[in-house]
C-alpha cells in the first residue's frame, strides 16, 4: 500500500508539475498532491494559512466525491440517485445539476451527464471494448438530459434505467469549492489541478501549457498566459484504445453511443466558473468548432479547439495570450 501511495504521489508530482508552469512565486509556495476522483490531484499555495488550505483542498476533493459525485461510493447523492431513481439534495448540488441541465439543453444534448450506461459499455476506465451494438442502442435509449427532473430540492430520473455521470463536470466542480476554501483562508496565490482542470488563483499572471495532443502527458505545443480563473481541456488522447486500426476516445456523441469523430483532439475552455470550464469543455468537443463557440460564448467563457491536423482554432482576444512553441501546430484565422 504505502508502495503504491508512492508511485500515485510521484506520478502526480510529475503530470502536475509537467502540466502546470506557473509564473514563479516567492516564497517557495506550499504543494500537495494526492488521487481522487480518479484523477491526479495536485496543489501549490502561497501566503497566509497556505498549509491548511491545502490540507482543506484535499479533504474538499475528497468528500464531493465520496459524497456527492462519486457513482461508486455506497450513499453518496449521485450513487443514490442512480439506485432509487431520485434523491435529496443540498442548494449547491441543485445548483450544479440545474447548471448542467441547462449546458444539456443549450448544446441541443451534446453534453448529456446521463450516459453513465453507455460509458460503462465501453469501459473506458478498465479494460475497453467496443460494445455490442444492441447493448448499445439498449442503454442509448434510456439516457437523455430531458428524462431528469429537479424541483423542490429533489431530483427524480424519469427513466430508472438512466445513469447520471459526472464525469464530465466534477473536476470543475471541486475547483469552485477549492476556490471558496482559499478565499476563506485567504491564501494569496494558488494553483490547483484536479486531472485536465486547473484553477489559477491570485492576483498577477499565471501560464499554462496546453498539451500536445499526440504527445506524452508533460509535452506541449503552446503556452497560455492569463489572470485568475479556471482552465479545463478536454482531449481524445486521454482515455482511449485502437481496435482494427481505429482508435476510440472516451467522449461520447449522445446520439450514437459512438465516441465523437469530428477532427478535434482537444478543446481547452477557460472560465471564471470551474464548473462550466470542465463541462462546456467536453460540450464544445462534442459539438464542434462552428457551435461550439457559440455554445462558450453564450456562458462568456474562452474556447481554443485542436484539429486532428494541429490546426489550433480560437477568437483574436484569446489568440493574443497563447504562444505556439511547436512548429508542426499552426493558429488558424482568428475565429470571431
Ligand atoms: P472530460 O474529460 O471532462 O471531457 O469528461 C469526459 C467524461 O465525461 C467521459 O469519461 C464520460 O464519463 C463523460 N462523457 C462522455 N461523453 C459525454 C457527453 N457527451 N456529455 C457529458 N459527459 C460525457
Ligand atoms: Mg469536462
Amino acid at each position: 500500500m504505502k508502495k503504491l501511495t508512492a508511485i500515485i504521489s510521484v506520478l502526480a508530482v510529475l503530470t502536475v508539475a509537467a502540466f502546470i508552469i506557473y509564473d514563479a512565486v516567492q516564497p517557495k509556495p506550499h504543494t500537495n498532491s494526492f488521487f481522487s476522483m480518479n484523477t491526479y490531484c495536485s496543489a501549490e499555495a502561497e501566503g497566509k494559512n497556505a498549509q491548511e488550505s491545502l490540507t482543506e483542498i484535499k479533504k474538499i476533493v475528497e468528500n464531493l466525491d465520496l459524497k456527492i459525485l462519486s457513482r461508486t461510493a455506497e450513499g453518496s447523492v449521485v450513487y443514490n440517485l442512480n439506485k432509487n431513481g431520485e434523491a435529496q439534495l443540498d442548494t449547491e448540488t441543485e445548483e450544479y445539476i440545474s447548471l448542467l441541465a441547462d449546458i444539456s439543453n443549450k448544446s441541443s444534448g451534446a453534453f448529456d451527464f446521463t450516459l453513465g450506461a453507455v460509458s460503462d459499455l465501453w469501459n473506458f476506465g478498465g479494460t475497453p471494448s467496443i460494445p455490442d451494438e444492441t447493448k448499445l442502442a439498449e442503454a442509448l435509449s434510456h439516457s437523455g438530459y430531458k428524462k431528469i427532473t429537479v424541483s423542490d430540492g429533489k431530483v427524480t430520473l424519469q427513466d430508472k434505467q438512466a445513469v447520471i455521470d459526472f464525469g464530465a463536470s466534477g473536476k470543475g466542480i471541486a475547483l469552485d469549492c477549492i476556490k471558496t476554501c482559499l478565499e476563506t483562508y485567504k491564501t494569496k496565490r494558488a494553483v490547483v489541478s484536479v486531472g485536465g482542470s486547473v484553477l489559477l488563483f491570485g492576483k498577477g499572471d499565471f501560464t499554462v501549457g496546453i498539451r500536445n495532443p499526440k504527445g506524452d502527458t508533460g509535452s506541449y505545443i503552446a503556452t497560455l498566459k492569463i489572470s485568475e480563473g479556471c482552465v479545463s481541456t478536454s482531449g481524445s488522447y486521454e482515455q482511449h484504445f485502437e481496435e482494427n486500426g481505429k482508435r476510440y476516445h472516451h467522449i461520447l456523441d449522445p446520439e450514437t453511443g459512438y465516441p465523437v469523430d469530428n477532427g478535434l483532439v482537444s478543446v481547452t475552455v477557460i472560465s471564471e466558473s470551474g464548473l462550466l470550464s470542465d463541462a462546456l469543455s467536453t460540450a464544445c468537443f462534442v459539438l464542434g468548432i462552428e457551435k461550439g463557440s457559440e455554445l462558450a460564448e453564450n456562458y462568456g467563457a474562452k474556447v481554443i479547439f485542436i484539429t486532428e491536423d494541429n490546426v489550433i482554432y480560437t477568437d483574436a482576444e484569446t489568440q493574443a495570450l497563447i504562444t505556439v512553441n511547436d512548429n508542426n501546430y499552426s493558429m488558424a484565422e482568428n475565429l470571431t
